[in-house]
């Protein structure tokens, strides 16, 4: 049918059915790779912004970019995707989905690194890898790479050269395609399919100078959506949907551009097409969002990046026994990576800690230089000054993992806390507050029970 690369595969498949004679009534569908009845075992990720080594070198260009940067370990792209591939070798996850920013800001060199590790991942692990675009991936104008003290524009990818970097992970094999973006629908199983969907908006990004933020879905690519569900409806498969941007609005703290424009009707189409399960990525924070209309739910599973500290990515699993999908996470094994493959760095081996360290270190020395700057904190002196950026740090860093509300005791309970309830009003100061009256939330684990199909 429509799987191309399968035809490889057919002559081996009808030598094998005339070798058992007379017992067609066995055959079974050949385009699936996992046939009706099967279990589906999925590793969802996003924002793996991956950066060249060739696109750097270790200079203060590069060193100033990390700084100012919001947490990407840039400097370790190729070791976080060897790990990547060396947990999926451990778990071996059927299929792997990426919720776009796979580069670091489009660069093609970038991109084709990233292929590679990619085929190689797969060519080792078996499992079947599905991506996406993000805002930061096509037409990028920040596409840059770093030489000693200076960046140098680097080439990004058109929409085209996208589709054709990443052929093999989705787009080649995808049973429906969109002709106004770049979305897909894929059936790495009989049961379960993928509506993989291009939020990012690159069109105007070259007149903008920079990557538009925004995520968006037009009234044609809704109307493919339809035909998708209907399609899915139609083989009785469950349909989980893939974007970058939010389909629902994950934190009071995140301003406009995450949620993806028109997201109510955006939510409507999906849930009209039988989607109830919606990964997506693009905030950098785990978070876990859910919209209920007309006794029905659908959840948004906003993935940390795994680029970002705490480098987690999420498990999911679809049973066909019961029609539903249970969703976990799990940090990226970059030491027990390390250290069966004799890497010396102590970075590395111990990248937990350093990442931990590096980005609760970055986020408290930023609102240090903020509050140090702002005369209604003048009073406090250094140390205090101190205190209260580290309680900014840590908050930071629990929301960012998904703790927000789960991790406050240790912050509450701090000096630096008790001299933020007394501070003066500032937008850091009700950041601080609004953070530590959270209510309670699970952001790594769920459990969906799917419609009957
Ligand atoms: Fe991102
Ligand atoms: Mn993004």
């Amino acid at each position: 049918m429509i799987f191309i690369r399968k035809y490889a595969i057919l002559p081996l498949l009808l030598l094998m059915l005339s070798s058992c004679g007379g017992q067609d009534e066995v055959q079974q569908n050949p385009q699936y790779r996992i046939q009706s009845g099967h279990d589906l075992r999925m590793l969802t990720t996003s924002d793996t912004h991956y950066l060249a080594q060739k696109l750097r070198d270790l200079g203060p260009a590069f060193q100033q970019f990390l700084a100012a940067g919001d947490g990407k370990q840039l400097g370790y792209s190729k070791e976080m995707m060897e790990a990547l591939g060396y947990d999926i070798g451990i778990r071996k996850p059927d299929v792997v989905i990426i919720s776009g920013d796979l580069s670091n800001n489009g660069e093609a060199a970038s991109h084709k690194e990233l292929a590679g590790q990619l085929k190689r991942i797969e060519q080792e692990t078996g499992t079947r890898i599905y991506v996406i675009p993000g805002n930061h991936d096509i037409r990028n104008p920040w596409a840059r790479s770093f030489r000693g003290k200076r960046q140098y524009s680097a080439d990004s990818v058109t929409a085209t050269a996208f589709r054709n970097i990443y052929g093999s992970f989705g787009y080649d094999e995808a049973l429906l395609r969109d002709e106004d973006s770049l979305s897909y629908l894929a059936a790495p199983s009989e049961e379960l399919w993928l509506l993989m969907l291009d939020t990012a908006q690159y069109g105007d990004n070259k007149a903008l100078g920079h990557p538009q933020l925004e995520g968006r879905i037009s009234g044609r690519t809704l109307e493919w959506i339809a035909d998708c569900g209907a399609k899915a409806a139609a083989a009785g498969a469950q349909l989980v949907a893939v974007m970058h941007h939010s389909l629902l609005n994950h934190s009071e703290f995140i301003q406009e551009g995450f949620t993806v424009e028109d997201h109510a009707k955006v939510t409507d189409a999906l849930m009209k097409s039988g989607v109830r399960t919606v990964l997506s990525g693009h905030i950098h924070i785990q978070d876990i969002s859910e919209y209920r209309h007309d006794g029905d739910r659908i959840y948004d599973i906003a993935s940390s990046a795994l680029s970002v500290y705490p480098h987690q990515y999420g498990l999911l699993t679809y049973s066909s026994a019961r029609q539903t999908l249970d969703y976990s996470t799990a940090r990226l094994g970059m030491e027990p990576w390390a250290a069966a493959t004799g890497n010396t760095d102590p970075n590395l081996l111990g990248f937990k800690a350093y990442s931990e360290a590096n980005f609760r270190k970055r986020s408290a020395s930023r609102s240090y230089s903020r509050l140090a700057e702002d005369p209604a904190y003048a009073r406090y002196p250094e140390s205090e000054l101190q205190e209260m950026a580290d309680v900014v740090g840590r908050l930071n860093e629990y929301y960012f993992v998904g703790n927000a509300s789960t991790g406050l005791a240790a912050v509450t309970a701090t000096e630096g806390y008790r001299l933020w309830q007394s501070a003066p009003a500032s937008a850091t100061r009700s950041y601080v507050l609004k953070m530590a009256s959270q209510q309670p939330k699970n952001n790594h684990d769920l459990h969906v029970q799917l419609p009957e199909r």
